[in-house]
């Protein structure tokens, strides 16, 4: 009933999906992705991509088929076993009330500073937290008005790090980020990613230079599947 550490395969198997039984969202879903592979998914708006994660997360339930993370059908773990190996980054971050260290580590007292602070720095959001007025022990209030938008993708992407995760999924990671921060943080997740499994969504081919497979979404089906150099 837990899934093991280190990275872990992926398998979609004749997944169906939707959220009003009248309109499919994804339609006989069927792919695999191997330990330490990277995926990325690219589609037109609205082809099912974030669909697709939220599955994963068991956001919601599936209509039909089996999602495997490690082998295990995650249908058959506790979901704080699923969300300690598996972690998403959206296209929006949610803060609480608390430290700034709490809204990273989300109270994992096991995290320690030291750890924070190197994964913040090779996130490119170290000189944000060393200008913030009490560090770590700032406090920050829901809503993360005290971030830009740019800065709270970051934040979102330490926080998943923090966790040492199995899988990862990043949907539209950069969408908020300048060109100079973008190119620092794809080395930065290139390097944090080697230690797991990854899903990147993109909705340009451009933006996945580091995934090994790709795959095209489309009205909920997969049109291609393949090697980057074959699409
Ligand atoms: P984008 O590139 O814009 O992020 P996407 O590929 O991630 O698009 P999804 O968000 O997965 O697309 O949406 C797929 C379909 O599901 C769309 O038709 C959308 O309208 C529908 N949909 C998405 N979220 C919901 C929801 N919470 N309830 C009902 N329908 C939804
Ligand atoms: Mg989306």
């Amino acid at each position: 009933d837990h899934l093991p550490a280190g990275a872990l395969d992926l398998e979609f198997k004749g997944v169906n999906f939707s959220y009003n039984e009248d309109k499919p969202v994804l339609k006989d879903i069927n792919f695999t992705v191997k330990p330490g592979e990277r995926l990325g998914i690219i589609g037109r708006t609205g082809s099912g991509k974030s669909s697709l994660s939220r599955a994963l997360l068991r956001l919601y339930n599936i209509d039909s088929g089996v999602i495997r993370v490690g082998g295990t059908d995650i249908t058959k773990l506790k979901l704080p076993a699923l969300y300690r190996r598996v972690g998403m980054v959206t296209q929006d971050v949610q803060l609480f009330d608390g430290s700034l260290r709490d809204n990273l580590t989300l109270f994992d007292s096991c995290v320690s500073d030291e750890f924070v602070l190197e994964t913040t720095e090779r996130l490119g959001l170290r000189q944000w937290i060393d200008a913030q007025p009490e560090g770590l022990d700032t406090h920050l209030s829901t809503g993360g008005a005290s971030l830009s938008a740019g800065e709270a993708q970051l934040f979102a992407l330490t926080r998943v790090f923090l966790t040492q995760p199995s899988l990862v999924i990043l949907d539209e990671p950069s969408s908020r980020l300048d060109a100079a921060t973008e190119t620092m943080l794809q080395v930065a997740v290139d390097q944090l990613m080697s230690r797991c499994t990854g899903i990147i969504i993109a909705h340009r081919l451009a933006t996945l230079e580091q995934v090994d497979k790709i795959m095209v979404l489309g009205d909920g089906r997969i049109l291609e599947f393949g090697a980057r150099e074959e699409l």
